[in-house]
């Protein structure tokens, strides 16, 4: 069975990653969400194991030790991170995956998934960036300045990554993010390109 692509996606915090993943995997049959381990307090509306695995620091600090994590880092005062296993275990059965990582993470990524898709979400300007965070109402003042600073951080290591998918209009965002996925299986960095003009090739001969 061919691996699945592995889809990583940054933004600054209220870029929309959340948003546009849940459309995406409403979307793609073979996309899965790699939940990723937080020390952070999940929000009113989220559950465990469906958002985020939430763990102590206690907990986190002991998958750290275990080399269990591909990456993680910390974001916004809190720890983040991507169990190696479980996002190997999904690419193995042939699943898309898309992962919601922050910058540090993509960049330690980097070096260890080369065939993965790094694809940044970018505001349309800083101005929505805040309305979109206030809107939200997920966060205290205190977090929001903090999230928001941290943006301009953010915002200038968009380079780094191979697509930027501006989000504006949200279904115009959907389907710059459907068409890259799409694209990239159809690109010749793809084993299963070759597996099926292999195929084809195989067949003429006949
Ligand atoms: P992130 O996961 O990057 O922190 P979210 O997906 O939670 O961001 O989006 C932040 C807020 O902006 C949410 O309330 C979401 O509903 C809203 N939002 C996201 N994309 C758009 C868009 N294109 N137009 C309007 N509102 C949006
Ligand atoms: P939030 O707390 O808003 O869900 O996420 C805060 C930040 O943590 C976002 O930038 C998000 O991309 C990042 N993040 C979520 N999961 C991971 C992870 O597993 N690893 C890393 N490095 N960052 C993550």
């Amino acid at each position: 069975m061919p691996r699945g692509i592995c889809m990583i996606v940054s933004a600054p915090s209220g870029g929309g990653k959340s948003t546009l993943i849940r459309e995406m995997l409403q979307r793609f049959d073979n996309l899965r969400h790699s939940i990723s381990y937080t020390t952070r307090t999940p929000r009113l509306d989220e559950g465990d194991k469906n958002d985020y695995h939430f763990i102590d620091e206690a907990a986190f600090l002991q998958m750290q030790a275990a080399d269990e994590f591909l990456e993680w880092a910390e974001v916004h005062g809190r720890l983040y991170g991507t169990s190696r296993n479980d996002l190997d275990t999904l690419l193995a059965h042939g699943y898309d995956v898309i992962m919601d990582i922050d910058i540090q993470g993509a960049m330690q990524a980097k070096e260890q998934l080369a065939d993965a898709v790094y694809v940044f979400v970018m505001p349309p300007s800083m101005e929505i960036l805040e309305q979109r965070l206030r809107d939200r109402r997920s966060e205290t003042l205190a977090a929001l300045e903090r999230r928001l600073s941290n943006a301009l951080q953010e915002i200038p290591w968009y380079d780094r990554y191979d697509y930027v998918v501006i989000n504006d209009d949200l279904e115009t965002a959907i389907d710059r993010l459907r068409s890259i996925l799409i694209a990239e299986h159809l690109s010749t960095k793809r084993r299963a390109v070759h597996e099926q003009a292999m195929l084809c090739m195989k067949e003429t001969k006949r």
